[in-house]
């Protein structure tokens, strides 16, 4: 299971409806999406973008 690089919390890469990958807390995604999850499109009312509450997302922006 892919994990954070700055802060090793458990993390998935999901595309959004653009087309770009964005990282998501596992803890947001269901099972369901957990099992399929290269067919995942990021959904801002469930999934919750690390980008939130990652501690170092000030790098990730650059
Ligand atoms: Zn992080």
């Amino acid at each position: 299971m892919p994990k954070c690089k700055h802060c090793n919390k458990d993390i998935q890469f999901i595309k959004t409806a653009t087309g770009k990958i964005c990282p998501v807390n596992t803890e947001s995604l269901s099972d369901e999406e957990l099992s399929a999850i290269s067919t995942v499109i990021f959904n801002p009312k469930i999934h919750k973008t690390h980008f939130i509450d990652c501690p170092a997302a000030e790098r990730f922006r650059k």
